[in-house]
């Protein structure tokens, strides 16, 4: 990356952000559980920046080999998205708060590009992260109609900030979300805040990894220049 073209940084929310992917995870595990599918946790997070939708489908396609109905999707989405809202809030990631003020501070225009509709974790951001976001440089899963690993998401946060996509980077932690990235083709780094292996993250396409979102503040100079 060339440290004069850098113009926004593109952050992910969940595992990136905000410790919540283990309650995420474990939501899923549970309610598909009940379901009598089987949806273990590490799948989860593999599947991790898919719509609650496209992942319902993966494991009906697979469990019963059809696509789950409109009906079934909400109602199981809905199921999911109310046992994670049970969950102990997530905390910010370690971190990400001052990775944040070092961006804002250089000029760089923070962007978040989620997936999530939860809107309780949005209203979180500016709990946790005051003045870091501007409500008009997010997407978030009602901004989109396909997500990660499709490149939209990523492309429509280039297009809210106005920048090109080799003047940002994107910080993410999940396989899909690096794979969306890319396909934007903006330089991606990952951050790898979950149980996968680092070779799952790569193989999707990181420029970068490192092994939190602690080591990427501490390397950000060097990773700018
Ligand atoms: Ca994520």
């Amino acid at each position: 990356m060339s440290h004069k073209k850098l113009k926004a940084v593109l952050f992910d929310m969940d595992g990136v952000l905000f410790n919540s992917m283990p309650y995420h995870a474990e939501a899923w595990h549970q309610v598909m559980k009940a379901h009598g599918f089987t949806l273990s946790r590490e799948e989860a997070y593999m599947h991790e920046g898919r719509t609650g939708a496209a992942t319902i489908n993966i494991v009906f396609r697979r469990e019963l080999g059809r696509e789950a109905t409109p009906e079934e999707i909400k109602s199981i989405y809905q199921e999911k998205s109310d046992l994670f809202s049970s969950y102990t809030q997530a905390e910010p990631m370690p971190g990400a708060k001052e990775l944040l003020q070092k961006v804002k501070g250089e000029g760089l225009i923070p962007v978040l590009v989620t997936g999530s509709g939860q809107l309780s974790l949005i209203e979180k951001l500016e709990r946790h992260f005051p003045g870091i976001f501007k409500k008009e440089l997010m997407v978030t899963a009602f901004d989109v109609k396909r997500g990660k690993p499709d490149p939209e998401p990523y492309l429509m946060g280039l297009k809210k900030s106005g920048v090109k996509a080799d003047e940002a980077v994107v910080v993410e932690n999940a396989p899909l979300g690096v794979e969306a990235g890319r396909r934007a083709g903006i330089f991606t780094i990952a951050v790898n805040t979950g149980p996968l292996n680092d070779s799952v993250l790569l193989d999707a396409g990181a420029n970068l990894l490192f092994p939190s979102m602690q080591a990427l503040c501490d390397a950000w100079d060097t990773v700018e220049h």
